[in-house]
C-alpha cells in the first residue's frame, strides 16, 4: 500500500496539503485528528472530564466511531451520527489535545489508523504518523510554520465558518496545544528521523503539495 505520512503542529496546513495530494494521486485522505476530536466530543456529550483517565478509558473502550468516505470525503460518524462539522468547533480542539494524551485513547485510535492504512493507499495527517503509527511508511513529511502564521490560518477558517473567535486567545490556544502535543509521554508530536521537513510559513499549500509530490512521483 502507498502510505504518505504528513505530520506537523496545528495550523501548519497539513489538511489542505493532504487533500491536494490525495486528489492528485487519486488516493484517500485520512484525517487522524478527526478521530481524537470525535473522542473529545464523546466526552463532552457524556459530561466526562477529559482529564479523568479512568472515566475516559471507560467510554473510549467501547466508542462507536466509524470513518467513512463519501465521494472521497472523510465522514466521521460517532454513535451513528455524522459529527464531521461538530468536531471542528473551537471548543473541541483543546479538549482533543487533552484527551489524546491518554495512552488508552491513542492505542485505540492508532489501531484503527493502522487498519485503514493497511487496506488502502492513503495520505494520513497527524502528529505521530511517521514516528509511531507507520514507522515503515515509504514517504514521511513534517510540515511546520511560525505559530502566528498558523493562528492566522485557523482564525480565517473559523471566521469563514461564522464562529466567534478572538485572535489572541486562538494564538495562545495553538501554542498551548503545541506544548501539550509535543510534551505528552506517549507518542508525542515529533518529527520522524527520516521525515522531510517543509516550512510552510511563506509558501502556499499548492507549493507544499508540489514539493511533496516531487518526492512521491
Ligand atoms: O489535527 P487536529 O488539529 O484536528 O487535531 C486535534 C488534536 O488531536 C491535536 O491537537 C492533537 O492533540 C490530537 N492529535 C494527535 N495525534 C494525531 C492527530 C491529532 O494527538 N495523529
Amino acid at each position: 500500500m502507498l502510505n504518505i505520512a504528513l505530520d506537523g503542529p496545528a495550523g501548519s496546513g497539513k489538511s489542505t496539503v493532504a487533500k491536494i495530494i490525495a486528489k492528485k494521486l487519486d488516493i484517500l485522505y485520512l484525517d487522524t485528528g478527526a478521530m481524537y476530536r470525535a473522542c473529545a466530543l464523546k466526552c463532552l456529550k457524556e459530561g466526562v472530564d477529559v482529564t479523568d483517565k479512568e472515566k475516559v478509558e471507560k467510554i473510549i473502550t467501547d466508542i462507536d466511531l466509524e470513518i467513512r468516505y463519501e465521494n472521497g470525503t472523510q465522514i466521521t460518524v460517532l454513535d451513528g451520527e455524522n459529527v464531521s462539522s461538530d468536531i471542528r468547533k473551537a471548543e473541541v480542539s483543546m479538549l482533543a489535545s487533552t484527551v489524546s494524551a491518554h495512552k488508552c485513547v491513542r492505542l485505540k485510535m492508532v489501531e484503527k489508523q493502522r487498519e485503514i492504512a493497511a487496506s488502502m493507499d492513503c495520505v494520513l495527517d497527524g502528529r505521530d504518523i511517521g514516528s509511531y503509527v507507520l514507522p515503515n511508511a515509504k514517504y514521511k513529511f513534517y510540515v511546520t510554520a511560525d505559530s502566528e502564521v498558523r493562528a492566522k490560518r485557523r482564525y480565517k477558517e473559523l471566521i469563514e465558518r461564522d464562529e466567534k473567535v478572538d485572535f489572541d486567545a486562538l494564538h495562545e490556544e495553538i501554542k498551548q496545544r503545541d506544548y501539550n502535543d509535543s510534551h505528552r509521554d506517549f507518542a508525542p508530536l515529533k518529527k520522524a528521523d527520516d521525515a522531510v521537513v517543509i516550512d510552510t510559513s511563506d509558501i502556499s499549500a499548492e507549493e507544499v503539495a508540489e514539493k511533496i509530490l516531487s518526492y512521491v512521483l
